[in-house]
């Protein structure tokens, strides 16, 4: 790794393009139909069965969480909080520091099984990590509550995303987590699972992270074959996914450090936003990170960028 925490295979910036691009575009035709929680809870595997029904935004649910209830804060001992790019720009605008000294002091890296990639969990105090939560103060709660990670503002409700290899869209589903500790469940307030969402302030959350969970789907998708192109995604490439997700300075170095602006077709004012706009850069991050691990059109190369590729796939293949 260099300095700025940059892989060093993305020192001199991104890669050129070639044949193997052109392979991704043949083997997408393999995309299997895909499903997969992406928040199952804020619990670990030793929590409380996953109720597996799917519930759509209409449908009811009983559940309350309040202060006074006799399981106060149990969920947030030894949670397993995976945190989201806009979790970690907004919990360390809330800390006043920046992502990457956040991601250093709060989070251990954790891997996404169903994906094969890296993510940032949130770090549980005690040495076995089933202390609380670093955010939580026994009387008052949680003191970081109006910045809350997703998954905390999911619970109780599962996020999970199915994908048909034939739908270019992914749909979002929710399911119940019933844990035996949790006794809002047996409070007699019902509520939809839309009004749920509406309260806990998410959509702003499933709007930004768009993308990512995308790379997050994709890649759970292409893992029955071995990853795109039948291979795992490089060591170099997972270190790209974790850089973006977590430390916008880096991948702000990255872009104007680089050769990235001489191999990609960025607009002015596009480029102007992201010199100081974490979210525009993020954004520009997963489109980039979906054109490298997929070969999809969300980032477009200078025009003489893809003339050299062009020639020099043509070269090696022994054409003129
Ligand atoms: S961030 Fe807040 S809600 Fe989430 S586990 Fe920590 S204290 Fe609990
Ligand atoms: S009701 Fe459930 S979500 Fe609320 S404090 Fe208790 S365990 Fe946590």
């Amino acid at each position: 790794m260099t300095g700025d925490n940059r892989p060093d295979e993305f020192e001199d910036g991104p890669a050129a393009p070639d044949e193997a691009q052109a392979g991704r575009e043949q083997e997408a035709r393999h995309e299997r139909d895909t499903e997969a929680e992406i928040f199952e809870s804020v619990r670990g595997a030793d929590g409380g069965p996953v109720v597996p029904v799917r519930l759509k935004g209409a449908d009811p649910f009983n559940f309350s969480c309040h202060r006074g209830i006799s399981c106060w804060n149990q969920c947030c001992h030894g949670a397993d909080v995976t945190l989201t790019p806009l979790d970690i720009l907004r919990l360390s605008r809330n800390q006043n520091i920046r992502p990457a000294e956040f991601v250093a002091r709060y989070t251990a890296p954790g891997i996404w099984e169903t994906a094969g990639l890296p993510v940032p969990k949130l770090k549980m105090t005690g040495e076995d990590g089933k202390g609380a939560c670093s955010f939580l103060h026994q009387e008052n709660g949680c003191t970081v509550y109006a910045d809350r990670p997703m998954t905390c503002r999911y619970y109780p409700l599962g996020l999970g995303a199915a994908k048909m290899k034939d739908s270019p869209e992914k749909m979002n589903f929710h399911f119940l987590v019933k844990e035996s500790f949790c006794k809002g469940h047996d409070e007699s307030k019902t509520q939809t699972v839309d009004a749920f969402r509406a309260e806990q302030g998410v959509a702003v959350y499933d709007d930004f992270n768009q993308g990512w969970i995308d790379i997050l789907m994709k890649m759970a998708s292409w893992k029955t074959l071995g990853g795109p192109q039948g291979k795992d995604v490089s060591i170099q490439g997972k270190k790209m996914f974790y850089l973006v997700s977590t430390d916008p300075d880096a991948f702000r170095a990255f872009v104007f450090k680089t050769r990235f602006l001489e191999t990609y077709l960025i607009e002015p004012e596009a480029i102007e936003r992201v010199k100081s706009d974490d979210e525009t850069l993020l954004q520009l991050g997963f489109d980039w990170l979906k054109n490298v691990f997929f070969n999809e059109p969300t980032i477009a190369l200078r025009p003489e960028v893809l003339q050299q590729a062009v020639a020099a796939t043509r070269e090696r293949m022994g054409g003129s």
